[in-house]
């Protein structure tokens, strides 16, 4: 008998966090393992105009490449503007953003690479578009290099005839590592090389610390044209509900895209989007983001690192990934099912980001954009 679902379907890696969320949920713990927002708090101008926009009537469909406000909004808060109209199209989430990429830009047998760890959502996305995925180890951090490198070697030696294309995030989600220009300029001469055209998936480049700027591939004269962008505002505006994303590319590929994105979604949700445009999205007064998950990405290493856990300190994003052999033998789902025992605190493990579970095992992702309050509950309840 034939299988009922697609080969492409069955090859999506399963969320194996499930399990542990029920038992989490019927505990009352503190869920400090999916990236959900819990801070900052939504903007109130942005709930304000929603409901406003909600019963003035705008309830059909948008044009589907997007509001135009709101694209004009997100298109001048780029540091390397983009055309709003030709070069900006809103999609339901950086989710769906990504697909329509893929979809777009890569057929069933080429090979895309992933630099691993990774986004699990990147590896399901791939296998979705039929295509095959080509990872690259990061070099853990070590005593000689605090950070999670690219071996420059291993990603040379990743391209070939087959690559279509390279999926990049940065900041990075599970690691909060953000890509160096000599990185970038690295991956530019390979993609030349090799003619691959890169999918920077850039929806945490609003959290960015320490008073850093964003470095956007959009913003490296030798990946500018070879590259699309995956944005959002699901995490920098606390509105990961809305599935607001965006995709900007040059205008022949923003053509295509807003092509397949009338198969995908058609639009994203219209009184949302007129929500967004009326607001000032990016205006510094209302967008204090960083600054906060700044603070709690500092409450949550200093509780980690009493734990015994030891980490790269992300520079960007919602989440830490921590090596766990400081504090125990056991592999990560053991552990992380004995801090939910003993502590009620879920933490997620490692092993879905990786492509090699030995490695995952070591492992746990904490999220850290959660108020000052819940992250005060979880100090008081893993370190008694
Ligand atoms: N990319 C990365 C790296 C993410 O971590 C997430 C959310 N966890 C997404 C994309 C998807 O975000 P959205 O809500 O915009 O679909």
């Amino acid at each position: 008998m034939r299988p009922a679902v697609s080969a492409r379907a069955g090859r999506i890696p399963k969320g194996n966090l499930a399990e542990l969320f029920v038992l989490a949920r019927s505990r009352g713990a503190i869920d400090l393992a999916v990236g959900t927002p819990e801070a900052p708090e939504t903007p109130r101008p942005l709930v304000e105009e929603a409901v406003r926009a909600l019963r003035s009537g705008a309830n059909q469909y948008e044009f589907p490449q997007g509001g135009a406000n709101v694209r004009r909004a997100i298109a001048a808060s780029f540091a390397t503007p983009a055309d709003p109209d030709t070069e900006l199209t809103i999609t339901v989430g950086g989710t769906e953003a990504l697909c329509v990429a893929l979809f777009s830009l890569v057929d069933p047998g080429d090979e895309v690479i992933l630099l691993d760890p990774y986004y699990e959502n990147f590896l399901g996305a791939v296998e979705l578009a039929g295509a095959r995925p080509w990872f690259v180890q990061m070099r853990e951090p070590g005593p000689d290099d605090p950070d999670w490198r690219l071996d420059p070697e291993e990603l040379a030696a990743a391209f070939g005839p087959a690559t279509r294309a390279i999926v990049l995030n940065t900041p990075a989600n599970p690691t909060g590592q953000t890509l160096t220009i000599e990185e970038l300029e690295l991956i530019a001469e390979l993609c030349e090389r090799w003619d691959v055209t890169v999918i920077a998936d850039e929806v945490y480049s609003r959290l960015v610390f320490d008073d850093r700027p964003h470095l956007s591939v959009t913003d490296v004269p030798a990946l500018r044209d070879r590259s699309v962008v995956v944005g959002s505002l699901s995490k920098s505006h606390a509105i990961s509900g809305w599935r607001l994303g965006f995709l900007r590319a040059r205008p022949e590929l923003t053509t295509v895209f807003r092509r397949v994105h009338e198969i995908t979604t058609n639009g994203a949700a219209a009184p949302l989007q007129l929500a967004a445009g009326l607001t000032d999205l990016f205006d510094a007064g209302t967008l204090t983001a960083a600054k906060e998950l700044s603070q709690a990405r500092d409450e949550t290493a200093d509780i980690l690192t009493r734990m015994g856990l030891t980490f790269r300190m992300p520079q960007g994003g919602c989440f830490i990934l921590a090596d766990i052999r400081g504090a125990t033998d056991e592999d990560c789902r053991a552990y992380v099912r004995r801090v939910l025992d003993r502590s009620s605190v879920l933490l997620a493990p490692g092993t879905p980001f990786f492509a090699d579970e030995e490695r995952g095992r070591n492992y746990v992702r904490v999220a850290f954009n959660r108020t000052p309050e819940t992250l005060a509950a979880a100090r008081s309840r893993l370190l008694p």
